[in-house]
Formats: structure tokens, sequence, C-alpha cells
């Protein structure tokens, strides 16, 4: 989970000091069965922790009222309220055990962002062989302006996600689920990259939708189908996060501790 704050800053895939990433994992006392770990969205001076500083001990446990039960390295740290209400609120909208309400990644990644801000519903368009990997896994959300940022805007957006892996929220950002971190990194990135194709397109043919080339029914039953295989995503997904996680081994090991 440290590891991927790193790499989402990295890449410019996070916004200011107001996206993130959150993990259920066992807690370290006997008291809970699982806490929830994210970044500090406070450190003692008010300052949030840079994603690029993370690492795993400084990562702060809630239980599932979110108030902050484990403390991680960094002490006086808080979560920020809506980090914890909306990662929190998510889980318990959705099916109750679904496995991949264990890891939750939010972020504005910008193209995915954009192009949630069109009225278009489904957001992607079967024109890239990224973008099948997403279309049928991906609901939307559009309620934005009756939320309020809280645990009751959680609770819309996991109701809006259901069971699907990826949301798009509609004038905000995106939400993306998973029971592995290596997954929904490795998602975040390819649905980043999805979208930029086809906010790249739209450009190219001022918003003419009609003059993208997209695949035909055949080639996007057969490739969803390849690409949305639970094995095949965990394969490619190890391989692109823990290609990662070797330069940081090496580079930055202080992720890790
Ligand atoms: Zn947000």
């Amino acid at each position: 989970m440290a590891l991927s704050y790193r790499l989402l800053d990295r890449l410019g895939m996070n916004e200011g000091a107001c996206n993130h990433l959150s993990v259920m994992a066992p807690s370290r006392s006997a008291t809970y069965a699982e806490v929830m770990l994210l970044a500090p969205g406070y450190t003692s001076d008010g300052s949030s922790l840079h994603w690029s500083k993370v690492t795993a001990s400084s990562l702060i446990g809630l239980d599932s009222d979110c108030n902050v039960v484990e403390d991680g390295s960094i002490p006086g740290c808080r979560a920020e309220e809506s980090a914890a209400c909306i990662h929190m609120g998510t889980r318990k909208a959705r099916p109750k055990g679904h496995p991949s309400n264990k890891v939750m990644f939010h972020t504005h990644s910008l193209y995915a962002t954009a192009l949630g801000c069109l009225k278009k519903d489904p957001v992607l368009m079967p024109m890239h062989q990224n973008s099948l990997r997403f279309m049928t896994r991906a609901a939307t959300y559009d309620d934005y302006d009756i939320a309020d940022e809280h645990t009751s805007e959680g609770e819309v957006i996991g109701a809006a996600m259901k069971d699907n892996d990826i949301l798009f929220m509609q004038n905000h950002g995106v939400m993306i689920a998973a029971l592995t971190v290596h997954l929904p990194f490795d998602n975040a990135y390819y649905l980043e990259r999805a979208c930029l194709y086809q906010a790249k397109a739209l450009e190219a043919v001022g918003g003419d939708e009609s003059k993208i080339k997209l695949f035909n029914d055949k080639t996007i039953a057969t490739c969803t189908k390849k690409y949305t295989d639970a094995d095949f995503l965990d394969k490619y997904s190890i391989k692109h996060f823990y290609s990662w996680w070797n330069l940081y081994l090496e580079k930055e090991p202080d992720v890790f501790h």
C-alpha cells in the first residue's frame, strides 16, 4: 500500500493532498478483527504526509466508525475526514463480504476524471484494447451535487458501484476496488491510459465520435473475455507492480519499513 502511494504520486495520478488509498488489514490488537489502513491526512503540524514519503509503518489504522485506533510511526497523525468516510462508507454499502472490498483506490487522475465529466454513460468507448479491459467492469455515479463528502457520500458511492471494480465518479474522480494491492495499481494505470487515448482521439476529430474507429462486436466479445479474466489480470498486474517493487527495493527501500 505504501508503495502504491509513492507510485501514483510519481506517475502524476494524485491531486494535491486530497486523494486516498486504503486497505483492510488484520489489526495489531485483539479488539478489532481488521482495521482500515491509509496514509495520514494530517501530521502534527497540520500538513499532509506527502505521498512520496509514505512508508509501510506510517500508515494509520481506523475502526469501522473511522476512529484512529492504530497509530503509525509518525506521532500525532490524523486521517482526513472525507478519506475515512468515503472509503469506509463505500465498503459498507457494497455487497457484504465482496472480495474487492479489501483495497480501494480513490484518485482524481487527469484523463479518467476529465472523461467522467462528459455527459456520457458508459464513459468508455470500445476503441482501444485498454478500454475493453474496463468496459464491463465500470459503473458511473452522477449524484455529486447531492453528496456531502461524509459517510453518506461513501454510502451513495458504494451503492452506485455495487460489485463493479471501477466507478467513474462524475464531476469528481474515480474509485477502484480490488482484492489485492497490485491489481488496483495496475487498473488505475491502465484505466488512465484508456481514458487518455479516448480523450486524445476525441480531441483529434473535434469531438465527433462517428470518426473514431471502434472494435467490431466479435472482437469486443473475444477480447473483453480475455482481458477481464481474473487470472490474466492477476498475472499482468503482478508483472507490472513488482517491477516497480524491485526498483524501490533497490532505490528507496525505506518505503517497505
Ligand atoms: Zn475525491
